[in-house]
Formats: structure tokens, sequence, C-alpha cells
């Protein structure tokens, strides 16, 4: 059956995104979008998201696509609304926040969906089941990155709640929690901050693995020429490397895949998947490893960023 969805937030990856990925899902029908600036050619507009809810009580799903810093207030209207709710990542600006979502959700007895649009990248399976048989001992990240050319002009990444570098870098952990067979957690973490930003320009993270390997995470937003999203990976058993984001994946120096992007057609499937079964999916782990690299952080201040 075909489910109405709602769009929220009509910004970069509402358009690079979303709306590609919902119009290609026959599950799904877009029936509105909500934005204060915004709206999608053909497709019914609200300026404010509990105009939509009174207006149109056939819409059954509501997929938040703002930042995280306003999405806690869209996400409870929903869900008091009875509506399913699919949060782009990360899925608050606390972790009580997200907490308080997923209750409200079990108790009203909706489907909430934190997405990592990462972990439904091609190859991250792929890694998942070669290192599951494996012995760890060194996982390395690399998510180095342009914030002027990824971000340009978004201010909310660098106040509070935006999270900075750590707005690339949950992604990255979001692989990671996907991939380990078993938890890890961070031991130290140095952030560097812009004196004119409020949240960091670049990270540097050591996790403490229960097997002692060497896990540990590089974030950098000042990377011009090439692009780095790679997770290096060596075991008692040989290694891989995951770049590209999770889209291609080498074993031993081996191409095994280069994928295509298939992350948000992945992500409205799963939603699909969990409405029809009622359930939800809120694992809150990548996060969790960002609100610890705050609290443990070593604070470096650096000089002023400018777009
Ligand atoms: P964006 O381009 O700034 O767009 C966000 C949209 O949300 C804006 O168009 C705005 O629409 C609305 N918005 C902004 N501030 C708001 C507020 N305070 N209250 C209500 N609505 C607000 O940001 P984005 O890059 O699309 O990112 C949105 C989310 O997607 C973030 O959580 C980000 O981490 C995630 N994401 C982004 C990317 C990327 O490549 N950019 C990739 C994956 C995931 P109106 O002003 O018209 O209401």
């Amino acid at each position: 059956m075909t489910e109405k969805l709602a769009l929220v937030g009509i910004g970069k990856i509402a358009r690079d995104q979303h709306i590609p990925a919902i119009f290609a899902n026959p599950d799904w029908s877009l029936e509105a979008t909500v934005s204060r600036h915004a709206s999608v050619d053909g497709i019914a507009s609200y300026a404010e998201l509990q105009s939509l809810l009174d207006a149109r009580p056939d819409i059954t799903t509501i997929s938040l696509a703002i930042p995280p810093q306003p999405r806690f207030a869209y996400a409870e209207a929903a869900l008091r609304a009875g509506r399913h709710v699919m949060l782009e990542k990360p899925p608050g600006q606390s972790l009580a926040e997200c907490f308080a979502l997923e209750t409200l959700a079990r108790e009203i007895g909706v489907t909430i969906f934190a997405t990592w649009h990462s972990r439904f990248a091609d190859c991250v399976p792929d890694l998942k089941s070669w290192l599951a048989a494996r012995e760890l001992k060194r996982l390395r990240i690399t998510w180095k990155e342009d914030v002027r050319h990824w971000h340009p002009g978004q201010e909310w990444i660098w106040e509070p709640g935006g999270m900075g570098v750590f707005d690339p870098g949950i992604n990255a952990l979001s692989i990671m929690t996907e991939i380990l067979p078993h938890a890890v957690h961070v031991r130290e973490a140095t952030l560097e901050y812009p004196e004119n930003r409020a949240t960091p320009i670049a990270a540097e993270l050591r996790f403490t693995d229960p097997g002692g390997a060497d896990v540990s995470a590089v974030f950098d937003w000042r990377q011009e020429g090439p692009q780095t999203w790679d997770i290096e990976v060596e075991t008692a058993d040989g290694n891989a490397r995951l770049s590209l984001g999770g889209s291609k994946l080498e074993i031993n120096g081996e191409l095994i895949r280069e994928g295509s992007d298939n992350e948000y057609p992945n992500l409205y499937a799963r939603m699909s998947d969990l409405v029809r079964t009622r359930t939800s999916d809120m694992d809150l782990s990548p996060f969790i490893h960002v609100c610890d690299a705050y609290s443990l952080g070593r604070r470096v201040v650096t000089s002023p960023f400018h777009y």
C-alpha cells in the first residue's frame, strides 16, 4: 500500500536526495512539503507543520530534513498527531531528546526511524560480514572534506547543537558502529574550534576496544582538493579499505565492489518496512560517541573560519 508522506525542510539534502528517492519509490506518495521559504512544483506547500497536521489527517508519515536544533519540536508534534516520523541524521541536538522521542513513539504506537544514511551505502554490509569472522587489529577513520563546498552558508552547523565537523563525522561513526561486531568507547579526543565559532572544525578521537585493537578517527573540514571518506581495517587475517563514504570496498588491495549512490533509496525502503511492520529503529550509538567526544575532548582554539 502507498503511504502518504510530507517532507519538512526543503534545503540541500531534501533537494539532492529525499525528493528523488521518494519519487522513485512506489511505496511513498509525496503529498506535501513544509518550509518557510521553499516548495516543490506541483506539491501542496505549508509554511508550518501544525497547519499541515491539522489539514491533512490522511498523511501518515512525516520526514524531517531540517537541521538538528529544531528537530525535537517538529518530531514531537508529528508523533503527538499520530504520524510516523523519519529523522535525518543526527537524530536530534541531544541524546535525551532522542530518548524522549523514542518513548513517545512507543507510547503512541507509531514508527520512528533515526536514519543513518551512510550505513545504507552499498559496501557497508559487505565489510560487516567480512569483519564478523576476523580478529580486529586496527581501524582508522579518515573523514576529511571541504565545509565550504558541502555546507555553503549554513550557519546552523556552527551554532550549538549543529555539531560542526561531527555533522559529517557522525556518518563515519554510524558505519563503524554498524560494522564492528562489538562496542568500543571514546577514550580521548581533541576538538579544534575556530575562535569565532561555537562548534569544532576538526577532531581526533581514540577509542578503547575490548579486544585491544587500535581504533581511531580523524575528522577535518578544511580539506581542499580530493575529499576523503575512508575507513581502513586491519585484521589478523587481511586488510580492508572502505572508501567514497562506503560505496567502494577493497580487500587486500583488490577491488571487491564499487557501488553507486543508493543510500537514500535504501533509507526510504527501510522506512517503508518499519511502517508496514509497525516497528521502530532508533539506534543512537553513533551519537553517543559524539557526546562522549564533547565530554572528554581537549579543546584547542584555531584561527577564525569565514565562508
Ligand atoms: P539546509 O540546506 O540548511 O536545509 C535545511 C532546511 O531546513 C532549510 O531549507 C530550512 O527550510 C529548514 N530550516 C532551517 N533552519 C530551520 C529552523 N531553525 N527551523 C525550521 N526549519 C529550518 O540543511 P541540509 O544540508 O539540507 O541539512 C539538513 C539535515 O540533513 C541536517 O541534519 C544534515 O546533517 C542532514 N544531511 C545533510 C547533508 C548535506 O549534504 N547537506 C547530507 C546528509 C544529511 P526553510 O527555511 O525553508 O523552512
